[in-house]
């Protein structure tokens, strides 16, 4: 019997885990599947990014779901569109020997209308942000009030791009004896709000350091004078030619120019931001995602959560004015117990960044030089 059948995981499921090439539960799947399958509960669980928490949650949702029902049982909260869809992919994965099991997407961006024909024709599970199901349930275009699952991904990466209202109100039209799941990397003072106001006795479990976000990563950092920060970002990719990255810029107009001058400069890099529409910013993650993009520049918001595998590199471009939204980026890489390296790119004037951040990841950077002389071959 291999782990995953220990667990109590139904053969549909089972096979669909072998045909992903799943070998063993990770540590948060191990702890929170046989509870939530066992016991009809609530449940916090912190896990740093990385670690499998949508399996964690997707088997068992999946398992409990009533597929011969068209009925809304499970809707799961995340904060962008690019999970909603990550996640949505993953369940029907998850989903594949298990008939009649009907999952969508719902975020901004997209035609409502035709988002609220997918509900209306029957699905059992919601993948939605906090905002786009706000607008569907005013506009009563969604039915959430025979849910029995409702799961919080993400949730402090949700309240820290402000859906703390969203979130309360979206809850408000759920039915009291639905169960609650919450996933989180970091257990910020608005997570555990959220926790006290809507879940009762939820069993917790937590992975590894509470706040520690990057285990996997090393950390770098590079002083620079302020006007040379592009060519030190060029010297680092040059001396790093099978980089795989997300480099992180604060503004979506520094996004854009510093995606501009790599191509323009001859490298393989794409702009991700929210001035782009819907469908560019698909196209942007689907060659991000076959390798056609070796840096993907980004801004926060647009690289939330993104799950890419074998992200060798996550390039600070600049740093982010909180500690926490570095533990975020820098979870891109280091995923699934690979290695990864966070590279920061900043002035000797931002040493007091570093140093708080260091206490907030329990780790300590590496101060590094910029590596030396000609560029190479551009
Ligand atoms: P988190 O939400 O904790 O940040 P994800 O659920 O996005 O993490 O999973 C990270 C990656 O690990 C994904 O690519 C996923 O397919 C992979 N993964 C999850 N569970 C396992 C497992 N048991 N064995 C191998 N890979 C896994
Ligand atoms: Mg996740």
């Amino acid at each position: 019997m291999n782990k995953f059948e220990q667990l109590g995981l139904n053969p549909a499921l089972l096979k669909a885990i072998e045909d992903m090439g799943f070998e063993s539960p990770s540590e948060v799947q191990e702890k929170a599947i046989p509870i939530l399958l066992q016991k009809d509960t609530d449940m916090v669980a912190l896990a740093q990014t990385g670690t499998g928490k949508t399996a964690a949650f997707g088997f068992p949702l999946i398992q409990k779901i009533n597929a011969e029902s068209r009925q809304t049982q499970g809707l799961i909260l995340s904060p962008t569109r690019e999970l909603c869809l990550q996640i949505t992919n993953e369940l029907k994965n998850y989903a594949k020997h298990t008939p009649g099991l009907h999952t969508v997407a719902i975020y901004g961006g997209a035609s409502i209308t035709d988002q609220a024909k997918l509900i209306q024709r029957g699905a059992q599970i919601i993948v939605a942000t906090p905002g786009r199901m706000q607008d569907m349930i005013n506009r009563r275009m969604v039915d959430i009030s025979k849910i029995e699952y409702c799961i919080l991904d993400e949730a402090d990466e949700m309240l820290n791009m402000g859906f703390f209202e969203d979130i309360t109100a979206i809850l408000s039209h759920t039915p009291k004896e639905k169960h609650t799941w919450l996933f989180s990397a970091t257990m910020p003072q608005e997570v555990s709000t959220i926790a006290k106001k809507f879940m009762r006795t939820p069993v917790e479990i937590t992975v590894g350091n509470k706040n520690q976000g990057t285990a996997n990563v090393s950390h770098e950092y590079y002083a620079v004078n302020s006007r040379d920060r592009y060519s030190a970002l060029k010297r680092l990719a040059d001396a790093n030619p099978d980089i795989f990255s997300v480099v992180f810029c604060r503004t979506k107009r520094d996004t854009q120019k510093v995606a501009e001058q790599l191509i323009e400069d001859g490298y393989n890099a794409a702009a991700l931001h929210g001035d782009l529409s819907q469908n560019q910013r698909d196209l942007v993650m689907k060659s991000f995602r076959g390798r056609q993009i070796q840096m993907l520049v980004a801004t926060d918001v647009a690289a939330r959560g993104i799950d890419v595998d074998d992200i060798t590199h996550v390039i600070h471009y600049q740093l982010p004015d909180e500690p926490e939204i570095y533990t975020h980026r820098s979870g891109r890489t280091g995923r699934a117990g690979k290695s990864g390296v966070s590279m920061v790119i900043m002035t000797k004037s931002e040493l007091r960044k570093i140093k708080s951040i260091e206490r907030i990841i329990k780790q300590p950077f590496e101060q590094k030089e910029i590596p030396d002389g000609m560029e190479i071959c551009r």
